[in-house]
């Protein structure tokens, strides 16, 4: 592409996403598109001669924009509330144009160090002491990933040579973790071929949060039966209710029997930069690793994960394995050493502008400001009969229910609120089960969010509810 024409299209698509953000509110939160409808709407091959980048452009608007589901929209309170900020995406330009592979310092020293630094800043934010050393990734799943197959090598038992299929000699490992724990750890176990019957699922309390006693109980019956302990995962901030395990005296049990601690803080670690809620991260600091999701809570457009590991030795043991082609003589980190891939994108850099262009302070004030209007939501249905709260909110998601008297099948119920709410494309809300009652999740993390946008989805919620009345 020539340069005046990747000048003209480039502008033409900065403006684009400006605008975008600008009327990012006039679209449907959910696309409307029915399933197929993109596909049945695009050429079944690719175009043999190249086209006019206008028309592509012009596509973009008529075919794909219908069919995006608008995570930026401020009314995105499903799943977990994410979103791309301005200088965000400016990053991700850049490093699309470095088009680096960090594998060897010397094909990425930038990516390499920069990396490093900002880990190292994000370390300090979020209160973790000076011997965690952290990573990037793309996703939590992946992170996830990484700290299990560490805790797998620091065993000893020869799995990376002699791997773990036609061997006798290996016991029964098993891996520990709540009811509540994320599915990325099943998926991680499964990969790395403990297979799905070695992960034991511990009960929680009436909080959401592991049971502590049924842990230690667990984990001295395995030993009795000759099992032998791989990991515990805890989780600060679950993925259905943001419960928090008590990661202190999960830690003590660790500590007492040798066993690797992985911390899932996949949602919640970015507020832990809040100095207010460092309350909630007590003990994580005795962890070997901890991931934390940027993308999710930082302003940092997807995707970009970081886990933290106290033994950077030994998450190299686990993954060095460097071919011919790829020695080179300089000590310096190469950061294909650490991981399953051998080129990694520059995701560094994307955080980095986050951090600077909004400072420590304007990202605590953004993160303390989503928790207090989820708490503000919280309290309209506390104060409200027809409404009731399913789980505490330490953070910035709400769990709740309508209730109103006169109902009987309260799943049925909400169930159907949550799906005309989100097929209306006024919000977007999700659901978890919460001992068997259907429990509505408004998560509050959106960097284009303000007061107005959650009474929006409260009248939406009310409505519902005077249209029950009235039948
Ligand atoms: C979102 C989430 C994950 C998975 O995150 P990905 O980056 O999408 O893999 C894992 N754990 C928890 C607690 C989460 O909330």
């Amino acid at each position: 592409m020539p340069r005046d024409e990747f000048r003209q299209f480039g502008h033409e698509i900065v403006d684009f996403i400006a605008d975008y953000f600008e009327n990012i509110e006039s679209f449907p939160v959910l696309s409307q598109n029915k399933p197929g409808d993109l596909t049945a709407a695009l050429p079944k091959s690719a175009p043999l001669a190249g086209e006019d980048f206008g028309n592509v452009i012009k596509d973009v608007n008529n075919l794909i924009l219908p069919a995006v589901t608008h995570w930026n929209h401020p009314n995105f309170h499903g799943l977990f509330s994410t979103s791309a900020s301005s200088p965000g995406v400016l990053g991700e330009m850049l490093s699309a144009a470095f088009d680096m592979k960090a594998m060897l310092w010397r094909t990425s020293p930038a990516s390499t160090e920069l990396e490093s630094v900002v880990v190292d800043w994000l370390r300090q934010m979020v209160g973790l002491p000076v011997e965690f050393r952290g990573l990037i990734y793309d996703t939590a799943s992946i992170s996830t990933l990484h700290a299990l197959a560490m805790a797998r090598e620091r065993l000893n038992l020869g799995i990376r040579d002699k791997g773990m299929s036609g061997r006798t000699d290996l016991p029964l490992l098993r891996i520990y973790c709540s009811e509540h724990t994320h599915s990325s750890i099943d998926k991680a176990v499964i990969l790395l071929g403990f297979g799905a019957r070695s992960i034991v699922k511990i009960p929680s309390n009436d909080r959401f949060e592991i049971d502590v006693e049924k842990l230690r109980e667990a984990i001295a019956d395995d030993k009795a039966a000759g099992h032998l302990p791989l990991c515990v995962v805890a989780t600060i901030g679950t993925t259905a209710t943001t419960s928090i395990d008590n990661v202190n005296r999960v830690a003590d049990i660790c500590e007492r029997n040798g066993i690797f601690l992985h911390v899932d803080a996949a949602y919640s670690g970015s507020a832990a930069i809040v100095p207010e809620f460092q309350s909630y991260f007590k003990g994580w600091e005795r962890a070997d690793s901890i991931v934390m999701n940027p993308h999710k809570w930082l302003f940092t457009p997807f995707d970009l994960s970081v886990l933290y590991v106290k033994d950077l030795d030994l998450l190299k043991q686990t993954f060095s394995l460097v071919a011919e082609y790829l020695k080179v003589t300089e000590t310096v980190m190469n950061q294909m050493d650490y991981g399953i891939q051998l080129g990694r994108r520059f995701r560094s850099l994307k955080l980095w502008f986050v951090m600077r262009y909004f400072g420590q302070e304007g990202l605590i004030a953004r993160i303390r400001e989503h928790c207090r209007l989820a708490r503000l939501f919280a309290n309209w249905i506390d104060a409200d009969p027809d409404f009731e709260m399913m789980a505490p909110v330490p953070f910035a998601l709400v769990c709740f229910r309508a209730c109103p008297s006169g109902v009987e099948d309260l799943n049925a119920l909400n169930e159907r609120i949550m799906n005309e709410i989100n097929a209306s494309g006024e919000a977007y809300l999700s659901h978890t089960m919460l001992n068997g009652k259907f429990t509505l999740r408004l998560s509050v993390g959106n960097i284009r969010v303000e007061e107005r946008h959650l009474q929006k989805v409260w009248k939406i919620l009310k409505s519902k509810i005077g249209a029950v009345g009235e039948h």
